[in-house]
């Protein structure tokens, strides 16, 4: 099946190319992106009207908790440990399988109607959760959130491996090890999430370094800097992505220097929860940043486009200096960045020949986007849920015109999440 999109204004986020901005007609042969020209004459099964919008790659979401779209609005005044253990630990506790599907699929609905493509997930009963995306043909990386400060830590690792081996072959689908934290983990439990990580060549994703008193904990507990704890477990062996970050020491950075390591920024999510500001201009010398919108619980939705709104204005802010971030980089942040921490840079991330046609147009005649005098400063701060027009993964039409191509229904899903809350959230 060949399809075309045709007369956009492409952004590629290719790194060998220098941005121009040029119409370009893509054409996609099944899942991959065969060809990038000018007005192109040859045969399509479906031609793709884009002229006067924005074609670019779809966004890469790499920290988040799919099964927590039930948490929106959860969080005012509560600190991130009140936040754990009032609203969100009690209430999981009690979920069903069925209820993670569904407020799984609530999340991936809400990704793809704000163009994001890939996410990383980390949460528990994965199984559905990666039904729910098998269902919707979105890509994701899975990995069933890891912690042994109960008795069911090997059980989790177990579900862990009977899922890697299910799904491993899986197109749409690849795998992270998940230990929750290193305050959730014990010593030997990380070491053996480490371990698994190396065996089965997959990356690392935990949280780390969130808020001031988590550092505290970690320094207790190890009696060192937290990096130099990450190492003394065996995780700076691993690719690593580590989400939040919020305040890594200088000295700890110069150890994470170099290493295939990635911090997720979640900036929304750590506003919330008053955990601070991330030093992203400080960091990106160093390491690869990608983003994270976190659950809908302390980031408050999935739409990348507004965390990537923030993390421009916060870092010009911190730093006083309209210098220390641009809108280009932001954007890369959001994309290619996103592919390499996922290690996913040779399929996804931009737009280029022998890639996954993971792909987005982006109308941008509406009021709250016209006009347009700088299309990557326009696209990073002002586009909202209502300019997505077409979302592909995968080579799949998921959304076109503005309208969702997957056999779900929406209002039946609302209800579904309702009788949910009304169950839950006493
Ligand atoms: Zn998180």
């Amino acid at each position: 099946m060949r399809k075309v999109i045709k007369g956009g204004i492409v952004i590629t986020m290719d790194e060998k190319k220098l941005e121009k901005f040029e119409k370009l007609d893509i054409v996609i042969e099944d899942d991959v992106i065969k060809e990038l020209t000018v007005n192109y004459q040859g045969d399509a099964d479906v031609i793709i009207d884009a002229t006067n919008k924005v074609v670019m790659p779809g966004l890469i979401n790499c920290h988040t908790h799919l099964g927590m779209s039930l948490f929106r609005a959860t969080n005012d005044e509560l600190t991130l440990n009140e936040w754990l253990n009032k609203k969100i630990w009690p209430i999981e506790a009690n979920m069903t399988d069925e209820d993670v599907y569904y407020a799984t699929l609530f999340s991936i609905l809400e990704m793809l109607e704000s163009g994001t493509t890939c996410s990383n997930n980390m949460y528990f009963s994965s199984e559905v959760a990666i039904n729910a995306v098998i269902q919707t043909k979105v890509r994701s990386v899975f990995s069933e959130c890891l912690m042994d400060n109960d008795d069911k830590g090997q059980d989790r690792i177990e579900i862990f491996k009977k899922l890697y081996e299910k799904y491993k072959d899986n197109d749409l689908i690849s795998f992270m090890v998940a230990p929750h934290s290193m305050y959730t983990c014990s010593k030997k439990y990380l070491k053996e999430c480490s371990d698994l990580a190396l065996s089965y060549n997959v990356p690392v994703h935990i949280h780390f370094c969130e808020n001031d008193e988590e550092v505290k904990t970690i320094k207790k507990q190890y009696n060192m800097d937290p990096v130099k704890a990450l190492n003394k477990v065996g995780l700076l062996r691993n690719k690593l992505i580590l989400a939040h970050g919020t305040n890594i020491s200088d000295k700890g950075l110069k150890i994470l220097n170099k290493k295939n390591i990635s911090i997720c920024h979640n900036p929304i999510s750590n506003l919330n929860l008053g955990c601070g500001i991330a030093d992203i201009d400080k960091y990106n010398n160093t390491l690869n940043i990608c983003l994270g919108t976190d659950g809908q619980g302390s980031g408050n939705n999935m739409n990348m486009f507004y965390h990537m709104s923030v993390v421009d204005l916060l870092q010009k802010g911190i730093h006083k200096n309209p210098l220390s971030m641009n809108s280009y980089d932001v954007l890369k942040i959001a994309t290619i960045n996103g592919a390499y921490a996922l290690g996913l840079e040779k399929e996804i991330g931009s737009i280029e020949i022998g890639k996954k046609a993971d792909i987005i147009i982006v109308d941008i005649n509406t009021i709250n986007s016209y006009p347009s005098n700088d299309i990557i400063n326009n696209i990073v701060h002002n586009t909202e849920t209502i300019n997505i027009d077409t979302v592909m993964i995968n080579g799949n039409i998921l959304i076109q015109n503005h309208k969702l191509m997957l056999n779900l229904n929406k209002e039946a899903l609302k209800e579904k999440i309702k009788e949910m809350e009304a169950r839950l959230m006493k």
